[in-house]
């Protein structure tokens, strides 16, 4: 379903992503675990078309999306830091998408009800962001990227600016939506719990390579490296 071929990213001289490989199936929750720097959002600004890899393919459904402009590519991401548009009400922030497609305002309508309900942010339609928790902003955050359904989304640390009870809560929520929509996601967090929490897979990721790639139990259970062992917490 999406398929990545020998990514390569320098910034200067240094490499940033070293030949990364890796599939994705339809419908997978995939997480990127790694430590600050390893170039987990590099990689995902790739996919979604904000960096351009060096060299590599990057297949969604055999299209080659380095080709497409980033609004053609079919992916929603949402990011550490909100990023809703202060000046929009949450209803207008999940239209906007629609709106650059020039959906009718029935369709746009009836989309972000649904949405509104999805979240449970019914009562919150007409607030604007600063009126709103962390919480709920990443929670416009997640509905708005799903407005224009996607093929891919990608979420870049979307809990890490939250405290902990709310990102305990809200990873929750994101799993099961993910699962409801049977959409395939990209997840990158350097918490290891959330990754053992939310995955159906987790790559490991070191110096702009994949270490490890899994399902949970083999990586927690069977780590290839000392460095695996000590992200994933079974190292003592
Ligand atoms: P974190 O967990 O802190 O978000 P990350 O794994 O997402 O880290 P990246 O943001 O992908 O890491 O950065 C990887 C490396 O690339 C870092 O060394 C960073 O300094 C460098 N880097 C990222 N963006 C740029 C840029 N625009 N110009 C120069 N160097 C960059
Ligand atoms: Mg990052």
């Amino acid at each position: 379903y999406l398929e990545l071929q020998a990514i390569r990213k320098n910034f200067g001289n240094t490499r940033v992503l070293d030949n990364v490989d890796l599939q994705i199936r339809e419908g997978e929750l995939v997480t990127l675990l790694g430590p600050s720097g390893c170039g987990k959002s590099t990689l995902l600004r790739c996919i979604a078309g904000l960096a351009d890899p060096d060299s590599g393919r990057i297949l969604l459904e055999k299209k080659d999306l380095t080709q497409l402009p980033p609004r053609s590519r079919e992916v929603g991401m949402v990011f550490q830091s909100y990023a809703l548009f202060p000046n929009l009400t949450v209803r207008e922030n999940m239209e906007y998408g629609l709106k650059m497609r020039r959906a009718s305002k029935d369709v746009m309508r009836r989309r972000s009800e649904e949405l509104l309900a999805l979240v449970d942010l019914e009562d919150k339609r007409d607030a604007y962001p600063q009126q709103l928790s962390g919480g709920q902003q990443q929670r416009v955050a997640l509905a708005r990227s799903l407005a224009v359904q996607p093929k891919l989304l990608l979420l870049d640390e979307p809990l890490s600016a939250l405290d902990a009870k709310i990102r305990k809560n809200l990873r929750t929520e994101i799993r099961e939506i993910q699962k409801r929509f049977k959409m395939t996601t990209i997840f990158v967090t350097h918490d290891q719990e959330e990754a053992l929490t939310v995955s159906d897979r987790i790559c490991i990721m070191n110096k702009g390579v994949i270490v490890q790639d899994g399902i949970p139990e083999a990586l927690y259970n069977s780590p290839r490296t000392e460095f695996v062992a000590r992200f994933m917490g079974s190292y003592n």
